[in-house]
């Protein structure tokens, strides 16, 4: 509703054209017939007028024809053919007897008047007069001109007829004068309207007699031009108009009257055009007034009904529309509903806005439920913050969040759990059975209390109760009110259902969050402690002395205790597990009181505990020992016996005597049978007196003595290319057989090399080793690179790059002959020293793997600054990746990030299908494990050796 009430192009203004479009015709009618009836008013007028004049011209015709007769038998009496009194006393008597005649006489042929119905005193001769000519030359009924008569003096018009003698010879002419009074009569009887004239019009066009309306002789004048035209053409009589002198038309009708010798004379009645249609042009104004009324009425119904009717509603429809368009969800049209179109339309609109408002306020409740669920940390929170939205933010009058609560046996009763709204402390609207009902997962919905059977608290109007359901099992239901009727339309229920959807699945969330974290704690509880004393196990014993000791190199000082309770076996095997576990618990709960706080008490294995001081020195340690020993002294009451137990505790020393908990525990173990030993209740671990040190040189130098002898093993372990699925390499591996403990695990021979120098012959055999085979391969057409592990130890080492290139020369080595795997922290020891070495391997083609990635400083970015071809994902992350989120996310991001340098990826420690396929998935280039194949002597590897290709 934009254009203003004056807009030539408001639906008024349309409106009244519209009406005025529909009128014209009836207009143009109404017009129209007005018009023919003007035009037949006149006709009309016209047509008076000429029956007037033909009135006169007939009365006039018989006055003729009279005279005529009277003169026809004047002229047979053989009286009028003598002079004398007896001619004259006759036509006086005729005279007498003829009003309208002014003289009655008789001529000789000369003109002569010798008789007279006048006395006449002189000689008067009519010889001259047009009348007596006419009569003589036509010997017929003539008639003169208007003129005064020269006996009587008065205006008139004279008749002649031709008197014969017994011959037949003409002996004269009787002759008689017409007086025009009776002319003049007739007009007045006529009644002419004011102006009109009466014209009589003598055959030669010249006027006879004018006469006024009102009977008055007017001066003499020739008839106006269109009338003698209108005469000379149209003999038989008609209508003209005519402009008079003075300037007056009138409407002239004119007739003949008399049919002469010399033509025919007519007599006309003039009556002046205003006068004549007058009553037609009175008819015409009252009709024009008419239709003019008629129109203003119709345009005066069209304004003030399509007030009425129509703009009155379309301007209050436009106006909600406004407000709805501004965001106001509350307009309304507030017109009546239904009826017509508009009533319809504004039905709708309302229906629109009311269903717009429904949503919005579902839609508000949803987004906000949305947004306290993203948030919630705690249930019942959670269930209160989204009874507060539905009220504050969805605007429905409250809302409760209700579940069944089994009371007694077969009782069930509702609860509140939640509730927000004014008369939310009231009970809940629905009963244990309503709920129940509600399992099956559908709404109920009251859209008008006070229909239904349910109780609802006060200003309730309508009622939706949503089931909540997580996982198949229901969990109560939230209940919304609402202040207005049908508030619930199927759009508004649907979004408030998924409102609580979301607050079921949050609810269901929230708990299995919680069970998880009770079995977290379960699990670590368990993981970590032992379970019949309630003390902290060896793990986390372990785990405890790596964090305070410190994870790289054992900085602070500290000190192990190991308790080893000595009688304990034989009191088990004398009074069984029961009461041996119940000696356990008790020493347990001494020892623990025993300690100074901050320390450690943890149950090892049986009946070996350990405590755990930091920071402590030897003689902190030995006093605590001793506090303990006395504490263990005393006897224990146990079933109706007073039990004595031994404790013999040893001491290691962080980091004197090991800086990791292994080593640490196996001195303190060393310890307590030195103490044993030396049958002292307590000892602090003593180096020179360990049994183990010397043997450990021992395999230091079978080590020496196999390598030199070339008596280690190197076995290869595949590498697959994950795109094309095929061998694209091989990791070299040394295995070593002591002849006397048989296979020594890599991880302590090496350690052990690393520790002794040996290292160095190690590796040197491992390439020489790897370089034969990789030249044996060759020769046999499998060209794939070996990859051999170096230590810190060996990227220190000043000969290695000479050597490598030696054995490359001796074997006629080049690129993608040999790969090299470094550990992160090799590289890292000595950065600056080792890149000028990777360069060098680099540029005789030796292909560079970080080994380990992700133990050590898991840093990608000095990556860039080394050159580095491959990182190998470490396998402890890819052996469970499927089973710890975390691990997966580090070998999804390192693929990712390694990618993003362009350095390729390897993983290690693949075991299965899953796990090869899912990095397949991620991008990773390489995979090694067991999935594809172990560790193997080379002769058992080129078996493969019709799928082998060449590493990317
Ligand atoms: P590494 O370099 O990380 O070698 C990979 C280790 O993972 C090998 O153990 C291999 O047998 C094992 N492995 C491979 N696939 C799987 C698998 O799917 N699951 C599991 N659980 N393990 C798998 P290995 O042979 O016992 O070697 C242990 C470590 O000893 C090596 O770790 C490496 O650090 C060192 N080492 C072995 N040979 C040499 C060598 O020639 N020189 C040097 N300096 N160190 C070596
Ligand atoms: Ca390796
Ligand atoms: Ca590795």
């Amino acid at each position: 509703m934009h254009a203003g009430p004056g807009r030539w192009d408001s639906l008024r203004a349309r409106l009244l054209l519209l009406v005025l479009f529909a009128m014209l015709p009836s207009v143009a009618l109404l017009a129209y017939s007005v018009a023919e009836q003007h035009r037949q008013a006149a006709q009309r007028a016209e047509h008076e007028t000429l029956m007037l004049v033909q009135a006169i011209a007939r009365e006039q015709a018989l006055h003729l024809a009279t005279t005529r007769l009277t003169l026809r038998a004047l002229a047979k009496l053989p009286a009028l053919r003598a002079p004398g009194g007896a001619c004259d006393s006759l036509l006086a008597s005729l005279l007498s007897a003829h009003p309208y005649y002014t003289n009655l006489a008789a001529a000789t042929p000369e003109g002569d008047v010798y008789c007279s119905g006048l006395p006449f005193s002189s000689a008067v001769n009519a010889g001259d007069h047009a009348f007596f000519r006419r009569t003589l030359e036509t010997q017929a009924f003539s008639a003169g001109d208007y003129q005064v008569g020269r006996i009587t003096g008065l205006p008139a018009v004279n008749f002649g007829y031709p008197i014969l003698d017994s011959d037949g010879e003409l002996a004269g002419v009787a002759f008689a004068a017409l007086d025009l009074e009776w002319v003049k009569e007739l007009t007045l009887r006529a009644q002419l309207p004011r102006g009109a004239v009466l014209l009589m019009i003598d055959p030669a066009g010249g006027v006879i007699a004018r006469i006024g309306h009102d009977g008055r002789w007017l001066t003499r004048g020739d008839p106006a031009a269109p009338l003698r035209r209108a005469l000379a053409t149209d003999r038989e009589g008609g209508t003209v108009r005519v402009m008079a002198e003075d300037g007056t038309t009138r409407l002239h009708a004119y007739a003949p009257f008399y049919q002469g010798a010399s033509g025919t004379s007519y007599v006309s009645v003039g009556v002046p055009a205003v006068e004549a249609l007058a009553v037609a042009r009175g008819d015409l104004l009252r009709n024009l007034g008419l239709l003019l009324l008629v129109a203003s009425l119709a345009i005066f119904a069209a304004w003030f009904g399509s007030e009425v009717f129509l703009l009155r509603r379309v301007r209050a429809l436009g106006e909600a529309s406004r407000r709805l368009a501004q965001g106001d969800l509350k307009a309304r049209s507030g017109l009546q509903r239904g009826g017509d179109e508009l009533g319809c339309l504004a039905a709708a609109f309302d229906d629109m806005a009311g269903s717009l408002q429904r949503v919005n306020r579902a839609l508000r409740t949803l987004s906000a439920g949305n947004r306290a669920l993203v948030r919630a940390t705690d249930e019942h929170e959670l269930l209160q913050d989204i009874c507060r939205i539905v009220v504050e933010v969805g605007g429905y009058r409250c809302a409760w969040v209700c579940h069944a609560r089994h009371t007694e046996a077969d009782k069930v009763a509702v609860e509140v759990w939640a509730a927000a709204g004014p008369a939310a402390t009231t009970a809940p609207p629905i009963d244990a059975q309503t709920l129940a009902g509600l399992d099956a997962g559908a709404p109920l919905v009251v859209k008008r209390c006070g229909q239904g059977h349910t109780e609802v608290p006060d200003g309730c109007r309508a009622l939706a109760v949503l089931p909540l359901r997580a996982d198949g099992e229901s969990l109560g239901a939230l209940v919304i009110c609402a202040a207005s009727p049908d508030c619930f339309d199927a759009e508004a229920l649907e979004l408030l259902e998924e409102t609580a959807g979301d607050l079921a699945y949050g609810i269901g969330n929230l708990r299995a969050r919680s069970e998880r974290r009770q079995a977290q704690d379960l699990i670590e509880r368990m993981a970590y402690h032992d379970t019949l004393t309630g003390l902290p196990n060896q793990a986390a014993m372990e785990q405890h002395l790596r964090t305070s000791l410190g994870r790289e190199g054992g900085a602070a000082r500290g000190a192990m205790l190991m308790v080893d309770l000595e009688r304990f076996r034989e009191i088990n095997e004398a009074l069984g597990f029961h009461q041996g576990d119940q000696l356990l618990k008790a020493a347990a709960q001494r020892l623990s009181e025993a300690v100074p706080g901050g320390a450690m008490v943890a149950r090892l294995r049986g009946d070996e505990f350990a405590v755990l001081l930091s920071p402590a020195d030897a003689d902190t340690a030995s006093s605590v020992a001793q506090g303990i020993r006395e504490a263990l002294d005393r006897p224990f009451p146990l079933g109706g016996l007073s039990l004595r137990i031994n404790a013999v505790i040893g001491i290691a020393l962080a980091p004197e005597h090991g800086d990791e908990p292994a080593r640490l525990g196996r001195h303190a173990d060393v310890a307590v049978r030195q103490a044993k030993r030396s049958r002292r209740p307590f000892a602090v671990y003593d180096p020179s007196a360990d049994e183990d040190g010397p043997q450990r040189l021992a395999l230091a130098s079978d080590l020496r003595h196999a390598i030199d002898a070339g008596a280690l093993d190197l076995y290869y372990q595949p590498k697959i290319d994950l795109r094309q699925n095929a061998l694209c390499g091989v990791e070299a591996l040394v295995r070593w057989r002591h002849p006397v403990r048989g296979m020594v695990s890599p991880d302590e021979f090496v350690s052990l090399a690393e520790h002794t120098g040996l290292i160095k012959p190690l590796t040197l055999w491992v390439l020489e080793q790897a370089l034969g085979q990789a030249a044996a391969w060759r020769s046999a057409g499998v060209s794939i690179p070996i990859a051999v592990n170096l230590s810190a130890w060996n990227l220190r080492d000043r000969n290695l790059l000479p050597k490598i290139e030696e054995l490359f020369a001796r074997w006629g080595a080049g690129p993608g002959w040999l790969d090299l795997e470094i550990t992160e922290s090799a590289m890292m020891e000595d950065p600056e020293g080792a890149v000028g070495t990777l360069r060098a391997l680099s540029a005789l083609g030796i292909g560079l793997f970080i080994d380990d990635f992700g133990t050590g400083y898991s840093s990608l970015s000095y990556l860039t600054k080394l050159p580095v071809n491959a990182v190998k994902i470490d396998k402890s992350f890819v052996m469970d990746m499927l089973s710890n989120p975390q691990s997966a996310a580090v070998v999804h991001s390192t693929i990712g990030l390694a990618h993003d340098l362009q350095i390729a990826v390897v993983a290690e420690g693949v075991e299965d299908a899953i796990v090869s396929e899912r990095l397949a998935n991620w991008g990773c280039d390489v995979g090694q494990g067991y999935f594809y194949g172990r560790p193997a002597p080379a002769e058992e590897l080129v078996v493969a050796k019709g799928r082998i290709t060449r590493c990317q």
